[in-house]
């Protein structure tokens, strides 16, 4: 479908479980030769074979490799970045997707748990974004996906003030950056799902998922192709005229005014 893909050197940030395991299945199953990073080592190294093997029944001759990294530190960007490029000769697309969603309310939250939450999924969107950005230049098709969320940039939840200011948070960023990345053929744009079934989503218990169902006009919470799709079509040659945008894939979440509305 997306036949620019195929080739090109990817690096999924949290591509080790939940939607960046999904954008990375979907890279290597365009044929991409995909790293994927995130902080603990055997979950990383065993997404990596399964979806290299995946790939390989696919016969689609993209691979997945793993490097353990920490994208609230810049060191450790600056590695992975270098990692993905000493491995495929280049780095085409970035997606920044790693990214962290505990609960805390406004009264009780600590500045160490509003540090963590912005330093995982606001700064170290900038940290890899400049970290990759002498390859992305050298690439001549330099693309960055980032995945924000509809919390924050569209709709709030109680509890997620933090989490809802990074992610909104990475819309600004994306749309400055944009302007500054134009200038070498770099596109960056960001995908913004509702719901998606994943294991950090999970974690959140069957109450929180029963309501969610409930508030979807599809009926059903997102999956991670659907997330990856939208990042496949952002990295395409056929999306290269793009930059600074964003696409909701949400089922419809964020359409309706009141559960009435919905019919
Ligand atoms: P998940 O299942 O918990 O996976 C999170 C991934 O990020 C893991 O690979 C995790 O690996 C990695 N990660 C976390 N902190 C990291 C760090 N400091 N450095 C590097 N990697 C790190 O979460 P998810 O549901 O797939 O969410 C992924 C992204 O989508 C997040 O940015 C989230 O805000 C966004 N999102 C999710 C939903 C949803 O419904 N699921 C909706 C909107 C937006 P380690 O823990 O091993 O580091």
């Amino acid at each position: 479908m997306f036949t620019s893909i195929s080739g090109r050197s990817v690096l999924v940030t949290g591509g080790t479980k939940g939607i960046g395991r999904g954008i990375a299945a979907g890279f290597a199953a365009e044929g991409a030769r995909v790293v994927i990073t995130g902080r603990d080592r055997d979950t990383g190294e065993r997404a990596a074979g399964e979806l290299t093997a995946a790939a390989q029944r696919a016969g689609s001759g993209g691979q997945v490799g793993f490097e353990p990294g920490d994208v609230s530190d810049p060191a450790s960007c600056a590695a992975v970045t270098q990692a993905a490029q000493d491995r495929h000769g280049g780095l085409d697309v970035v997606c920044c997707n790693a990214g962290i969603f505990p609960a805390a309310s406004l009264e009780d939250m600590t500045p160490g748990q509003l540090d963590e939450v912005l330093g995982i999924n606001l700064k170290g969107t900038f940290f890899i974004v400049q970290a990759a950005l002498p390859a992305l230049k050298r690439s001549g098709h330099g693309r960055v996906i980032v995945t924000s969320s509809i919390t924050g940039p569209l709709t709030g939840f109680a509890g997620w003030s933090h989490y809802g200011a990074s992610k909104a948070g990475q819309l600004g960023f994306i749309r400055s950056a944009a302007l500054e990345l134009a200038r070498s053929g770099i596109t960056i744009n960001a995908v913004l799902p509702g719901n998606i079934a994943t294991e950090g989503l999970d974690e959140l218990g069957p109450d929180y998922l029963r309501s969610m169902e409930a508030a979807i006009p599809l009926g059903h919470l997102g999956s991670i192709g659907d997330i990856a799709s939208a990042a496949l079509f952002f990295a395409s040659d056929e999306a290269g005229y793009i930059t600074g945008q964003t696409l909701v894939v949400d089922g419809g979440q964020t359409i309706p005014e009141s559960l009435e509305a919905m019919g």
